[in-house]
């Protein structure tokens, strides 16, 4: 199993052949560049520096 990695379709990075989330098989494709929470969208982050600003300011 060796050769090229897939590129990602979406952001044209080389895709790692994987276990699912939990490290469960079958490995396939995945893009970690895409299955990255973007920090600033990610709901839980927001929430979490919310919870650190109303902490911060009272
Ligand atoms: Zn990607």
């Amino acid at each position: 199993m060796t050769g090229t990695p897939k590129l990602c379709p979406k952001c044209h990075q080389p895709m790692s052949y994987a276990l699912q989330p939990g490290g469960k098989p079958p490995r396939t494709w995945r893009c970690l560049e895409c299955e990255m929470p973007d920090p600033l969208t990610s709901p839980e982050l927001k929430a979490l520096m919310n919870g650190l600003l109303k902490h911060a300011s009272q």
